[in-house]
């Protein structure tokens, strides 16, 4: 026994038993029979996706459930999944099935979900250390960069998703202005500790299209930029941005002396599906010296399908490009990505020094390129592993013709739509997203808004399908986003008709 002034207290060996508690099972073989168990429901609800509704609302019975208070002392592995079988299961967001075309979600796979399990076992802090899980996602962020047409050693990161994606694009965006040490000082005028920052150098501003994703706003919003530096450019016919009002927009501002620094390009909108001009866009960004970052959530997946890769051409020439694996190549939850050319630039909004992460010679910690420098996240899930498979046993091509089919599909769905008088569409469908109403002559605009709302809501409450909606220039749009790799056609058929029996059955109730 000894007390020093680090230990200020005495020590007394505690009591340790051979059954001492821990979150291992007590008994293996029951553990094993119930994850068997389990896994084989999971296998039979994926294979089982098509036969089951949609979407059914969650019942008040259950809804009470989730009142509940915190559970104290444990009621055992078998009861808690029979809370998951009652409570849970049957109540899902519905994009495993072949009929959910909603926002744009994507389907997952029984692979992607046991890929998930694999996962969890391993349970690596993705990226931080010198093992595996770092090597993996190196691997897959340069299948990607190769994929996606960018040159050897551009800089990457797994993410969330999407929003991370573009937030991480744009502080790098932010924190490439070569005469400002943003990362040092932020974004505040004034004095700290006897130095002075300066800001008259004027306001950072960026340009994106009115149809920009709303993720992009809510960066700014993070970043201390504001949403009003977001300078919002009109866009055409075909929803994409109109360049001659990008080039005044950024003239105008410099003559106001603000200081423009980046051009947020869209590789497949969210409303639409609509691809700007992406080679218009990097002359633009080099002549004026701005950075160019690509939302290509699921636009920039595009690429891996030979006959619709032009659709996207020059989103290889972007500074920055964010995407996700679980919408357009149907990873499970979750699973984005970020691309940044410049391997500098990428590290310095994430880049302060801390002695517990230092990197040492060998061991765990001989990592050189730990993760933590190039995304928010220090612990990070092992999201690259199940990429790795999932690619691994499919190959790029089969992703290439999956995405070519949901296009094919989109198609067809639009030329349905186009055929039927009681159906419009109501955008050009350049990708995998349809938007169409149904109209009745007796109706004014703001009565048909009111029955396509109705419509959509009875589609999805009925467990039929699941489009989700927007509004485009005034008019309410059911909207179908083909980012499924369990549809057919027969499906679309099914929509088309089931629409049109709901646009009768409410025009009947309200012009009655
Ligand atoms: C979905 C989406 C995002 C956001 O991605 P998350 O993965 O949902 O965070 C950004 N941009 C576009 C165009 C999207 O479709």
């Amino acid at each position: 026994m000894m007390t020093t002034a680090l230990l200020p207290f005495e020590f007394e060996k505690p009591a340790e038993t051979a059954a001492q508690e821990s979150l291992d099972p007590q008994d293996w073989d029951a553990f094993r029979e119930l994850a068997h168990r389990m896994l084989d429901r999971m296998i039979d609800h994926q294979r089982n996706a098509a036969d089951l509704p949609t979407w059914q609302p969650v019942p008040e019975s259950v809804e009470a459930r989730f009142k509940e208070g915190p559970p104290l002392a444990g009621k055992g592995a078998e009861s808690a999944y029979e809370d998951f079988l009652e409570l849970v299961l049957p109540y899902p967001t519905g994009n495993t099935s072949p009929r959910f075309w909603g926002w744009v979600s994507g389907t997952g796979s029984p692979s992607g979900m046991v890929a998930e399990m694999l996962t969890g076992g391993f349970n690596a802090l993705s990226g931080t250390f010198n093992d595996a899980s770092a090597r993996v996602e190196s691997q897959v962020i340069d299948w990607m960069r190769l994929a996606l047409g960018y040159p050897k050693g551009m800089s990457g990161v797994f993410t969330s998703g999407g929003s991370v994606a573009n937030l991480i694009g744009l502080a790098v965006a932010r924190d490439s202005i070569s005469d400002q040490d943003i990362p040092r000082w932020g974004l505040q005028e004034g004095e700290i500790d006897g130095q002075e920052i300066e800001r008259d150098r004027g306001r950072l501003v960026f340009y994106a299209s009115a149809e920009v994703h709303s993720s992009v706003l809510k960066a700014a919003q993070i970043l201390g930029l504001g949403r009003e530096a977001m300078r919002t450019v009109p866009v055409d016919e075909n929803f994409r941005i109109r360049l001659p009002e990008l080039r005044a927009a950024i003239e105008r501002d410099r003559a106001l002396g603000y200081r423009p620094f980046a051009i947020v390009g869209n590789a497949g909108t969210v409303n639409t599906g609509a691809t700007d001009d992406l080679n218009a866009l990097a002359d633009i960004a080099a002549r004026e010296r701005l950075w160019l970052h690509v939302d290509g959530a699921f636009g920039a997946l595009v690429r891996l399908s030979p006959g619709n890769a032009h659709q996207v051409a020059g989103l290889e020439r972007a500074d920055s490009v964010a995407f996700d694996f679980h919408k357009w190549m149907y990873v499970p939850y979750e699973a984005g990505c970020v691309l940044i050319r410049d391997v500098e630039s990428h590290r310095r909004p994430f880049t302060v020094s801390a002695s517990y992460l230092e990197a040492l010679p060998r061991g765990i910690a001989a990592q050189p390129d730990s993760t933590n420098l190039s995304s928010l996240q220090l612990s990070r899930g092992f999201k690259a592993l199940k990429v790795w498979l999932l690619l691994k046993e499919h190959g790029f091509e089969r992703y290439g013709r999956l995405i070519e089919r949901n296009i094919e599909q989109a198609r067809y769905l639009a030329a349905r739509v186009e055929r039927e008088p009681e159906l419009e569409l109501l955008a050009p469908v350049p990708l995998n997203i349809v938007c169409f109403r149904y109209v009745d002559g007796a109706l004014d605009p703001e009565a048909t808004n009111e029955l396509n709302r109705e419509l959509l809501m009875r589609l999805q409450e009925e467990g039929l399908a699941v489009p989700s909606s927007t509004v485009l220039d005034g008019r309410f749009a059911i909207r179908v986003a083909i980012t499924n790799h369990r549809s057919r056609l027969t499906d679309f058929d099914f929509l088309v008709d089931q629409v049109i029996r709901l646009g009768r059955q409410i025009t009947r109730e309200v012009t009655r």
